[in-house]
């Protein structure tokens, strides 16, 4: 089973675009949408839904009102400002706490529970091109990283059970804790690019990740027409960090008209001439990789 994870460095790069085609054009896949903190795979993967697990993430304090005699310590020493003071005891607020411990530790009636916080879900479902594994961060919830971990470890064991011969990730964008859990150990890291300034400096960011963690990384020039001179900048720059170009998807309006109708570009206008370079694209990945077979 080998395992890929499609990156950018930035958002809006067309990504997740790229990774809903392979989803139709790789056989015995299991999807994994990574980027838990703006996931959009979704939208063009139809799933639905069959399992949902929590995540369990940091902890939150939580007062006891019955044990609480008001004494205002805890508020006093939480640098956050996330206890309030209530009429007869006082309250922390939900989404201003850290999770620091500071107040349990000072509270003298020990009235502070400091329970594990729910951050958000992780969720098996079905889709027309096989099994995904996506999740959900609550609003403010921390963590990413782990939860992506989460992603990833149940997709691998759902990979193992179908013995499927992909896991294919949808990875989040940067090059932060998130990116990190999403590329560490995974066979191929195919980076999504355009050739804009901050598209270019952040493939370098990316490209420099991936060779901190060895992974091996292949690039695609999405929009490569829009700027003849800086795709040939980042040509250059793949070129120095041994990258291959494996492929250049031109500007064009079908990528946002098949996102409308929520539909992988190559199930949207299979004939097109967009198809064919996402599928071509997805046949090199096949070939370098021997994944597949
Ligand atoms: S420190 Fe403890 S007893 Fe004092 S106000 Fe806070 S929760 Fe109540
Ligand atoms: S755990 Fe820390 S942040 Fe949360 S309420 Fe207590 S002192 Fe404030």
């Amino acid at each position: 089973m080998k395992e890929i994870v499609i990156i950018s460095g930035k958002g809006g790069t067309g990504k997740t675009s790229v990774t809903g085609s392979f989803a139709v054009l790789a056989s015995n896949k299991v999807m994994a949408d990574c980027d838990v903190d703006a996931a959009d795979l979704h939208l063009i993967l139809d799933p639905v839904l069959l399992e949902q697990h929590k995540f369990m993430s940091g902890h939150e304090a939580v007062i006891n009102a019955d044990l609480c005699d008001s004494c205002g310590l805890c508020a006093d020493f939480c640098r956050f400002d996330a206890i309030e003071q209530l009429q007869d005891s006082y309250a922390v607020k939900h989404i201003g706490c850290e999770g620091c411990k500071v107040c349990v530790e000072v509270c003298p009636q020990s009235a502070i529970d400091f329970p594990s916080s729910h951050s958000g879900d992780c969720y098996h479902s079905t889709t027309e091109y096989g099994p995904m594994i996506h999740a959900r961060l609550k609003a403010g919830a921390e963590n990413s990283g782990k939860l992506v971990t989460q992603v990833r470890n149940e997709a691998r064991q759902c990979g193992n059970e179908m013995n499927a011969s992909w896991v294919i990730i949808d990875g989040p964008p940067g090059i932060g804790c998130p990116v990190i859990s999403a590329i560490t150990g995974v066979d191929l890291a195919l980076i999504v690019t355009e050739p804009t300034l901050s598209g270019k400096h952040d493939l370098e960011r990316v490209l420099q990740l991936s060779k901190h963690f060895s992974i091996p990384a292949l690039i695609v020039i999405n929009k490569w027409d829009l700027n003849i001179k800086l795709s040939a900048e980042i040509e250059a720059l793949a070129a120095v960090y041994s990258a291959e170009i494996i492929g250049k998807l031109i500007y064009s309006p079908l990528f946002n008209l098949a996102q409308i109708a929520g539909l992988p570009v190559v199930k949207y206008a299979p004939n097109s001439q967009e198809a064919i370079e996402l599928t071509a694209i997805w046949q090199k990945i096949e070939s370098i990789t021997g994944g597949g077979e």
